[in-house]
């Protein structure tokens, strides 16, 4: 049986040898109080699209809990950013995958920095396959286990402090709208998000909280460096209809604009950011 070789999910330092180096805010990008004086807790906030979204957010005028796996360098790197912003940024480390830790990072964000008003559930890892097959257990239970299931324990702790005004935002992505065949564990993860995304949106409507997602296509991060081939990094984002990757920085936006009382009838939906590709749903 031919097996693709597994890569780690991330390296440590990877993001520093980028070239061309993530963008994580456009120059040109203003704040405007839009999430002045609020909470927010980003899991995976340490680099790639989460790290935009602390930047953006704290821009905004929100103060910024992240949780991050190891990367130590790039979680310091991600507070000086927030700081740089007149914002504070607390740095909690820990597995999602365990719903423990999940729990206690959502504590731990109300107790050092006196509440909760804005959740990014957006920590993910993809291991490649070519044959479903070789996607072992440990993968599988891996990859469903930071995906999904760490999204479910975030959520359900968040809304004990969360009250009406408040927000969940998930990162899905396009993979959950078309085939990704060497991503079959990773795309229904994504898939799976979509439709918790949907249902508790629905099921928490009438607490006034409102649940949406953001589904990213290419995006130039480190997880992409990370997972995939010399070829397929060079080709990266070339199949979309702008030909070409998005950066950070272009996705962020949609987060800030689902965070922000600007979306206050919208939610159970999905902003698509992926360069053009049509989707429906
Ligand atoms: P990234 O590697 O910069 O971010 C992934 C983050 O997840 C890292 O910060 C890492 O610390 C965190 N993480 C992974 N496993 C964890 C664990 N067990 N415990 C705690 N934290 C963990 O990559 P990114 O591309 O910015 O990914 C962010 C999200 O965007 C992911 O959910 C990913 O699936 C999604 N996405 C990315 C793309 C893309 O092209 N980059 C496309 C669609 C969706």
């Amino acid at each position: 049986m031919s097996k693709t070789p597994k890569k780690q999910n991330r390296q440590p330092g990877i993001e520093a040898k980028m070239d061309p180096a993530p963008e994580y805010i456009k120059p040109s990008y203003q704040g405007s109080g839009k999430l002045k004086g609020k909470i927010a807790l980003i899991t995976g906030g340490d680099s790639g699209i989460g790290r935009a979204v602390c930047v953006h957010f704290a821009r905004e005028g929100a103060d910024i809990a992240i949780v991050y796996l190891g990367e130590d360098i790039d979680a310091e790197k991600t507070k000086a950013l927030v700081e740089a912003e007149g914002r504070q940024c607390l740095l909690i480390k820990g597995d999602v995958k365990k719903s423990g830790f999940c729990k206690k990072a959502v504590q731990q964000t109300v107790k050092k920095l006196g509440g909760l008003n804005v959740l990014v559930n957006n920590a993910g890892m993809q291991i490649l396959q070519k044959d479903p097959k070789a996607i072992d257990e440990k993968q599988l239970e891996d990859t469903f286990s930071t995906n999904i299931f760490a999204y479910f324990h975030f959520a359900n702790e968040a809304l004990e402090y969360m009250k009406a005004g408040d927000s969940i935002i998930n990162t899905t992505s396009v993979t959950a709208y078309r085939s990704s065949p060497s991503l079959v564990d990773y795309s229904s993860t994504k898939g799976a998000i979509t439709s918790f995304t949907r249902s508790l949106a629905t099921n928490i409507v009438e607490k006034k909280i409102r649940v949406n997602a953001v589904a990213p296509g290419p995006v130039w991060t480190p997880l992409i460096v990370a997972t995939f081939d010399e070829e397929k990094i060079k080709k990266f984002g070339s199949e979309t209809a702008m030909k070409r990757a998005g950066q950070p920085s272009e996705l962020a936006p949609a987060y800030v604009f689902l965070a922000s009382d600007d979306a206050s009838y919208i939610t159970g939906q999905v902003i698509h950011v992926n360069g053009g590709e049509v989707v429906n749903g």
